[in-house]
């Protein structure tokens, strides 16, 4: 399998994207190539499954492309964090602050059993306010999260110390 210094040469970094100043790093590039998607899922399924979560749980959208292949490969359940207004069913939802405005994310409870250890997985962690929010969500629909797992840390803008703050431990494939 591809190495995690392999996979990172593979995620572009496309300036000035949404806003002028801001470098992102695209995962488009990497889950297109065939063998650096299957060692990204191979890397963060090893990770999960060491942690002895029992399900995973991914963010819309780009924590579903990796947080489903995990728990497929591990044989555990999937549970999708969504953005507001998608779910069909009575949801339990947390709001939280961005850096401008505000957003809301939304589960269905009834995907959550009492006890159930969730592990979350997305993309990239930056401020870390995503990731806080599905945890805080997900604790309160009876849940244990301690384990958070991305394919991009960006250390600078202390995403992984605020989820530790939370006693969530903190895994990424590449800085
Ligand atoms: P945070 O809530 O500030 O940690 O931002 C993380 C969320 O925003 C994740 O769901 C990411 O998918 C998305 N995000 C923020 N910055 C980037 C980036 O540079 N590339 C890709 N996604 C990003």
């Amino acid at each position: 399998a591809l190495s995690c210094a392999e996979l990172k040469a593979l995620v572009r970094t496309v300036p000035d994207f949404p806003a002028p100043g801001i470098q992102f790093r695209d995962i488009t590039t990497l889950i297109a190539d065939g063998p650096g998607l299957a060692a990204t899922i191979a890397h963060l399924a090893g990770r999960v499954e060491a942690s002895g979560a029992d399900m995973v749980a991914g963010m819309e959208a780009r924590g579903f492309i990796f947080g489903a292949a995990v728990a497929a490969r591990l044989g555990i359940g999937f549970l999708p964090v969504r953005k507001p207004g998608k779910l069909p069913v009575e949801t339990m939802g947390v709001d939280y602050a961005l850096e401008y405005g505000a957003d809301r994310l939304e589960i269905d409870p009834g995907a959550v059993r009492d006890g159930a250890r969730i592990a979350l997985v997305d993309d990239l962690i930056a401020t870390g306010g995503t990731a806080c929010a599905s945890a805080a969500l997900l604790r309160k629909a009876g849940a244990v999260v301690d384990h958070a797992f991305f394919v991009i840390d960006l250390p600078d803008l202390g995403g992984a110390q605020r989820l530790r703050a939370e006693d969530i431990g903190v895994d990424a494939l590449m800085d």
